[in-house]
């Protein structure tokens, strides 16, 4: 341990009590690097359950494919997806994704994954509907890129433990775990989502901190 440097401790402290606790998340559940970037558009305001409905409808249509959906309409698609809600406007912003992946990268993940992650961040944050969660968890889930998402779970975590208020920018609290763990791509994917889980269970708006892994005086 690095006495000098007590965040470092603190957040791989935390990082192993959680995984000790709920062992590996095994995020992100897709069967393909298309796959999950889908479901990162298709997540966007709404709840996961939704997401699987939708995919296993597209999966039925054989559209977890670039190709297909390069080829489908709008409206089609948006038919497709209803479960997740604001259809129309996500199946605009899959169809956006998919015409960025063609323009940029000839449809070809392994090409897109060869270009380095500040380049590849800001491109994707010029896609309509891609904001900094949407293109994060592109990067390190589809991409495994060495980058820490931030999500509402996350921040909510952090205003539970007094670290950051909740008008804190998005860079700064990623800053804000990059720069107190390894760049280590397991890590960043695994801690991500045992925080969600930990919001999901435990540290929700008001903290159930009875029972909390990270309830004090717990090891
Ligand atoms: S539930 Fe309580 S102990 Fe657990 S992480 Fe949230 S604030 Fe901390």
């Amino acid at each position: 341990m690095n006495k000098e440097d007590p965040k470092k401790e603190l957040l791989l402290c935390v990082f192993e009590r959680l995984l000790k606790a709920y062992g590996k998340r095994n995020w992100w559940p897709a069967e393909s690097p298309l796959e999950v970037m889908i479901g990162c558009i298709l997540t966007q305001n709404t709840a996961w359950k939704n997401v699987e409905k939708a995919i296993a409808n597209m999966k039925k249509k054989n559209l977890i494919d670039l190709h297909a959906l390069r080829s489908i309409d709008v409206g089609e698609l948006s038919e497709v997806i209803r479960p997740v809600g604001f259809y129309t406007l996500k199946a605009k912003r899959l169809k956006a994704l998919v015409d960025f992946l063609f323009d940029e990268f000839k449809g070809d993940l392994e090409l897109m994954k060869r270009m380095d992650q500040h380049t590849l961040r800001k491109r994707l944050l010029g896609v309509d509907g891609v904001g900094p969660e949407t293109a994060d968890s592109i990067l390190l889930y589809a991409l495994e890129k060495p980058i820490f998402v931030v999500d509402a779970y996350t921040r909510r975590f952090l205003i539970n433990h007094g670290l950051f208020d909740g008008r804190a920018k998005y860079e700064r609290i990623q800053a804000f775990f990059m720069s107190n763990l390894p760049e280590d791509t397991y890590i960043y994917n695994e801690f991500h989502a045992l925080i969600v889980y930990l919001g999901q269970k435990h540290c929700r708006k008001v903290p159930i901190c009875k029972g909390c892994p990270l309830e004090s005086g717990k090891t």
